[in-house]
């Protein structure tokens, strides 16, 4: 078969494929406890912890699947991942790894900085960390139940041990004032978080501190990956739609696709997402020969949301104005590509780190 996929991961798309195509249009609660039923819910969990801890292409696969199927929320389908909590223990696994695997707790990221003259820095005082700042852009921020913040623990204060770290932050912890939430494109919600002293205990640090910028690029690498593969799904998606619509009778006579100029538009579609997906498959084979991927997962990234972007466009254009009606499936995926060449990081930006990784580090394949 295409894809040099094991038999089991064909099977297994087949049957996703099915269980999508037949409950996607169920409301996202009944989406979810239906998933939860079927083993769909926790399949990227860890097995100790109740899941199935598939591999990273199955995953990879579950993604572009979902996206496919025209469900846009793939957290309703393929439940919270344990992201930065992955190896936590004690504390931090029965008060937040657990609840956030069973869905009884939300997590957000606070990652980006808000402005540079108030970034987010920690104190020690006693046992205790200070934390200060302010964090934009974070995702659900406004309904979690908890933050997983990067910051620097300040090197001029120091009493115990300093440099960049990641924190668990209660949402209602005082001190933290979340922001009222702002709307982007693509319909997800965000809050700026405003940290004024909030006094946190150190066994709330994931990890070890000056560990705190590998773990959180750790699991913006995953983020990335999961981005390349929702890209690939959402324009195998569109692909899906412009080939019934162009068979579909049409003003002029006949089809659109009786047009020369329509198939070239069309041919085009077709290679970019058949590139895309080459991509993503091989990286996910990198993945699981857990080499170092950072500069392909990258690579990955940028060209796949970049290629989607493309054949979403061309996809648009193509099925003209009614593709542009609020509610059309094509309008809210065009929405939703183009964020992803901002969100995990900028396309330009991620280039550079492309760069870097060869001329600095001496990694990457091509
Ligand atoms: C939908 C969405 C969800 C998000 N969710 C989260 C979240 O949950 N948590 C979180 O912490 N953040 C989140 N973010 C923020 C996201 O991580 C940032 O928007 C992203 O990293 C880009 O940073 P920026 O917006 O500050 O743009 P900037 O860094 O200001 O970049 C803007 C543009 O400037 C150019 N540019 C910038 N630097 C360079 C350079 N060095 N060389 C060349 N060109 C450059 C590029 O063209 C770039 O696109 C989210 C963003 C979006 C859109």
């Amino acid at each position: 078969m295409p894809d040099n996929l094991p038999p089991s991961l064909i099977k297994f798309r087949e049957e996703f494929s099915e269980f999508l195509i037949n409950n996607r249009s169920l409301s996202d609660e009944e989406l979810r406890k239906l998933s939860l039923q079927r083993g769909y819910y926790r399949m990227s969990q860890p097995v100790g912890l109740g899941g199935q801890a598939s591999s990273p292409m199955q995953m990879l696969i579950a993604r572009e699947t979902v996206s496919e199927m025209g469900v846009l929320s793939p957290n309703v389908v393929i439940g919270p991942e344990p992201g930065l909590l992955s190896e936590v223990e004690g504390f931090l696994k029965d008060d937040y790894l657990i609840p956030l695997l069973k869905g009884e707790k939300r997590g957000s990221f606070a990652f980006t900085e808000s402005k540079a003259d108030s970034p987010t820095v920690a104190e020690w005082d006693d046992e205790s960390l200070v934390v200060s700042g302010r964090k934009s852009y974070v995702s659900g921020g406004h309904l979690s139940d908890f933050m997983s913040v990067v910051l620097t623990v300040d090197p001029k204060k120091v009493t115990g041990k300093y440099g960049p770290a990641v924190l668990v932050i209660d949402s209602d912890a005082p001190g933290v004032e979340m922001g009222e939430p702002f709307y982007s494109l693509d319909g997800s919600s965000h809050v700026e978080v405003e940290f004024e002293s909030v006094r946190v205990d150190s066994k709330n640090v994931i990890g070890e501190i000056g560990q705190g910028i590998p773990r959180a690029l750790g699991n913006i690498m995953q983020e990335r990956i999961e981005q390349a593969a929702t890209a690939v799904g959402l324009a195998l998606y569109a692909l899906d739609l412009v080939t019934s619509h162009l068979k579909k009778p049409h003003r002029s006579g006949g089809t659109l696709s009786d047009f020369e100029g329509v198939r070239l538009r069309y041919a085009d579609m077709r290679i970019n997402s058949f590139a895309a997906r080459s991509v993503l498959y091989r990286v996910g084979r990198l993945l699981e020969a857990e080499d170092n991927v950072i500069n392909e997962v990258t690579t990955a990234k940028i060209f796949c949301t970049e290629t989607a972007s493309s054949v979403i466009d061309t996809a648009v254009q193509l099925v003209g104005g009614q593709a542009l009606i609020s509610g059309h499936p094509l309008e809210g995926i065009y929405r939703k590509i183009r964020s992803m060449r901002i969100a995990g990081g900028a396309s330009d930006v991620l280039r550079l780190n492309l760069s870097k990784g060869v001329f600095e580090f001496d990694s990457g394949t091509v």
